[in-house]
C-alpha cells in the first residue's frame, strides 16, 4: 500500500466521542517508550504525525489519523508509565480497554514489543485479555536496528516460546525498525490484505 495522505482526525477518550465517520480502524499500542510514535511516523511517512516521547505534555488520549481517506490509524495511549498515580493509571486503562471493547470498526490491534527484551508479564497478560475478548491482534517487534539480526531472531524465538505456554497458535508477527524503515512494506501489505477482506 502506498500512503498518499495521512492527516490528524481528532483526539478522544472514548469511542462515542471519536470521529463520526466510520471506517476500518487499525490501532497501535505498547508500553511507553516502546517506539510506537516513531513507528507510526515511519509507516505514514510523516515524521511529525504522532508525537514522540520527547514531546512535552504528550497527552494520554486516543488519536485518530485518517489514511488515504480510506481507513483510520489509531494511536492508543502507551501503558506502563512508572510515574502515574493509581487513579491516573486506572483512568488510562479505562480509556484503552473502553476503546478496544467498544470500537466496532477495529480490524486489528498491533501490539508493540521491544525486540531486545523478554516480552513482559504485563504484555503477556494483556494479550491473554485480548484473546478472552476475541480481539484480533498482531505483534510488532520494535527497534530491531539496535542489535544484530541474530540477537533479534534469538529474542523472538524466546518470546514465541513464552507465548506458546498460553497460546496454541501464534499471531502474525512483524520485525520493525523505524530508524531503518524495516517492516514498513510488510505491515502496510498486511493492513492492505485485511482491508481487502473487509
Ligand atoms: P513511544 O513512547 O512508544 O511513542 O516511543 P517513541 O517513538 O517516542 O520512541 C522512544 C525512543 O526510542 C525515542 O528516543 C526514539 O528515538 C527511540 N526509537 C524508537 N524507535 C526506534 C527504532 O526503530 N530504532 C532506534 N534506534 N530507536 C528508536
Amino acid at each position: 500500500m502506498k500512503i498518499t495522505e495521512a492527516k490528524f482526525a481528532g483526539s478522544s477518550t472514548r469511542v462515542s466521542s471519536g470521529p463520526g465517520r466510520r471506517l476500518p480502524e487499525f490501532a497501535f499500542i505498547g508500553r511507553s517508550n516502546v517506539g510506537k510514535s516513531s513507528l507510526i511516523n515511519m509507516l505514514t511517512g510523516n515524521g511529525r504525525l504522532a508525537m514522540t516521547s520527547s514531546t512535552p505534555g504528550k497527552t494520554k488520549v486516543i488519536n485518530h489519523f485518517l489514511i488515504n481517506d480510506n481507513w483510520y490509524l489509531v494511536d492508543l495511549p502507551g501503558y506502563g508509565y512508572a510515574k502515574l498515580s493509581q487513579k491516573a493509571r486506572a483512568d488510562l486503562h479505562q480509556i484503552i480497554k473502553g476503546y478496544i471493547l467498544e470500537s466496532q470498526d477495529l480490524v486489528c490491534l498491533f501490539v508493540l514489543v521491544d525486540s531486545r527484551f523478554d516480552i513482559t508479564k504485563s504484555d503477556v497478560e494483556f494479550l491473554s485479555w485480548l484473546g478472552e475478548n476475541g480481539v484480533p491482534f498482531s505483534i510488532i517487534f520494535t527497534k530491531c536496528d539496535k542489535q544484530s539480526m541474530t540477537a533479534t531472531a534469538t529474542q523472538v524465538e524466546k518470546d514465541k516460546a513464552i507465548l506458546l505456554e498460553e497460546w496454541e497458535e501464534l499471531p502474525p508477527m512483524f520485525l520493525s525498525s523505524s530508524a531503518k524503515k524495516t517492516g514498513r512494506e510488510e505491515i502496510l501489505a498486511y493492513i492492505d490484505s485485511l482491508l481487502s477482506d473487509n
